[in-house]
């Protein structure tokens, strides 16, 4: 939690901030070492019934086009589930798109890419360094893939070091979980801008959108069967979390998403969208309508607190549900509309969403 100071740039906001996460982190016990999403994954985590990767062959599969496959996560529950992770089938080999919470967890992953293929597992894709999509890359590691990430790991980093990070996750999932835990999201093959890759015969495009879930976002497009791995840009319900981020880089990695014309996407966490430009859409809608709203409020000298209490309340216990998200999200937002509206000397990004939200209320 208190890691996440160094991040703002406004007192106010910082306190704000602060505040807010406290008392997510009072209500579930959660190691103040935790970053806020990591807090989150956390409670996630301490769901019950608890799942046992270790007591589960494999995850259920959806082929998304010709040799690409995401491995399924938890449906239904926004961001409040296990994520989602990717696969794709080369000449030579897998390439493996995120690594799921943890090492029991990245060994139902390895065995569920058993059920599809028995190629060697050559590369692991990154699309960011939160925890529950990282944790398990141990195990693709030692079973022979190399690491692809942004370098950028701010996100995982943690005040009181890593040790106190893996201690404090291991407290929420459990010694059996992360038994044979060790970080492994270091980029053998680091990413930080946009590259194609070709491995395995197989084209990949890797997209580096710039801050928007996180400063080390990637995200993972295969033209050959216009699939895309959008990491957590995308969430099932549309309400992407840019509380490590920023809603002005989300909405710019959306238009580039939306550019691609995805046949099929696989959000971080969720059901796979039978229409992936509809949960752009939808995702670009929600973000712009609360950016909308806490700008409003910026230029009426509201305060935070206020325009917070115009948004339906946290859910208790549960602080990525999605009340909770957008109302983190809007703490968020409205420290970029202030540090928008005191550094801009014309109205251009009130007028460019303001024309964007056109396509939103038809
Ligand atoms: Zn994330």
């Amino acid at each position: 939690m208190i890691r996440r100071i160094a991040f703002c740039s406004s007192p106010g906001r910082a306190l704000a901030l602060i505040a807010l996460t406290a008392v997510a982190v009072r209500a579930q016990n959660i190691p103040p070492t935790l970053t806020v999403d990591s807090a989150s994954a956390a409670a996630l985590a301490r769901r019950q019934p608890r799942e046992r990767p270790d007591t589960i062959r494999a995850y259920p599969v959806r082929k998304l086009g010709p040799g690409a496959y995401a491995v399924l996560g938890d449906t239904g529950q926004g961001s409040e589930g296990r994520s989602n992770a990717g696969f794709v089938v080369t000449r030579t080999g897998v390439v493996v798109i995120d690594a799921l919470a943890s090492p029991a967890q990245g060994k139902a992953l390895l065995r569920t890419i058993r059920t599809i293929t028995p190629l060697p597992i050559q590369w692991l894709i990154l699309t960011h360094h939160h925890p529950d999509h990282t944790f398990g890359a141990i195990v693709l590691k030692r079973a022979g893939a190399k690491v692809i990430a942004h370098p950028d790991r701010r996100t995982l980093a943690s005040e009181d070091g890593d040790d106190a990070m893996v201690s404090a996750w291991t407290g929420v999932l459990g010694l059996r979980e992360m038994q044979g835990f060790a970080f492994a999201d270091t980029p053998d093959v680091p990413i930080a801008r946009d590259t194609t890759l070709v491995l395995g015969g197989r084209t990949f495009d890797i997209q580096v959108p710039g801050t928007a879930h996180t400063p080390g976002d990637l995200v993972i497009w295969v033209p050959d069967a216009r699939v895309l791995f959008a990491g957590d840009l995308l969430i099932e319900d549309g309400v992407a979390m840019v509380v490590d981020g920023s809603s002005g880089g989300l909405l710019a990695a959306l238009d580039r998403l939306e550019a691609l014309k995805p046949a099929a996407a696989m959000p971080g966490h969720g059901r796979i969208p039978d229409d992936p430009i509809a949960l752009i859409h939808l995702t670009r809608c929600e973000t712009l309508s609360l950016r909308t709203t806490m700008r409003d409020d910026v230029q009426q000298g509201v305060s935070m607190s206020r325009a917070l209490a115009s948004l339906p309340p946290a859910d208790r216990d549960r602080p990525v549900s999605r009340n909770s998200r957008v109302r983190r999200n809007a703490v968020r937002i409205y420290a970029e509309m202030e540090r928008e509206l005191l550094h801009s000397s014309d109205d251009a990004p009130a007028k460019s969403d303001s024309v964007a939200m056109l396509s939103c209320q038809q």
